[in-house]
């Protein structure tokens, strides 16, 4: 359950010298209160969204409504209240939200603008993330020429195109099949059809014990096991990215 509302924090009290109390009579007691309102989410400050001041008597403790007071103090109060600021620790969730935002609109626009890049110089081991009708999957350029690119395609398809990263296991490809298609074809896959989503250069192979596959098994099994604690450290920060957002 998603808890909010408002809470205030207590900004400064002043005590008007000047003033007496009509109730109790005692001179230099009158104060004023100032109070800075936010909402929260969770107890996390979002934003202020305003002040409350209260003015009172420090000696009989009675509460005066601000029209109440005589005209003088009530000017004084107000003008009081005015110098007080809501403190910079009550924007936090907003500016926090804000700094996601960019950084989420920063991210895409990256990406984006090397997807682009890419397409017009292809490279080795660059990653190709197309969107079909059933998910995403993946395709990895072997080779280019002037004209064509040359890729594997991945048999496997992902739901979400943050999980497509994933599929990019060498074992995951059809090995024995190479997909010719001429450049022309491949921006008209990204710009029209937009069946190309995303190109992703230097993504490592999500299991690189695969790498050794041929290699002798006794002379590298210390090796594999590091490389096992390895993956399971990069599953353990998935989860984690995963989960980040539900907390903010
Ligand atoms: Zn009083």
């Amino acid at each position: 359950m998603i808890i909010f509302g408002y809470r205030e924090a207590t900004l400064q009290t002043k005590v008007f010298e000047d003033d007496t109390c009509d109730h109790c009579g005692q001179k230099g007691n009158i104060a004023c209160t100032v109070y800075s309102r936010h909402a929260h989410v969770m107890w996390i400050p979002l934003f202020p969204i305003g002040k409350r001041k209260v003015a009172w008597c420090q000696h009989c403790g009675k509460i005066f409504q601000l029209n109440e007071t005589p005209p003088d103090l009530q000017n004084q109060i107000r003008e009081f209240s005015r110098t007080q600021k809501a403190p910079f620790w009550q924007w936090i969730g907003l500016l926090l939200f804000a700094g996601l935002i960019v950084s989420t609109l920063f991210r895409g626009y990256r990406e984006t603008s090397n997807t682009k890049k890419y397409l017009e110089s292809p490279d080795y081991r660059d990653v190709y993330c197309l969107k079909y009708d059933k998910g995403y999957s993946l395709m990895y350029v072997v080779d280019f020429n002037e004209d064509s690119i040359y890729f594997l395609d991945n048999n496997y398809v992902a739901s979400k195109i943050s999980d497509a990263k994933d599929l990019h296991w060498m074992d995951y490809y059809e090995l024995d099949t190479i997909y010719i298609y001429s450049r022309d074809q491949v921006k008209d896959l990204y710009y029209k059809d937009k069946v190309i989503k995303s190109i992703w250069r230097g993504l490592p192979f999500k299991n690189k014990e695969m790498l050794f596959e041929d290699d002798d098994e006794d002379e590298d099994e210390d090796f594999d096991d590091e490389d096992e604690d390895e993956d399971d450290q990069d599953e353990d920060e998935d989860e984690y990215d995963g989960e980040e957002p539900d907390n903010t």
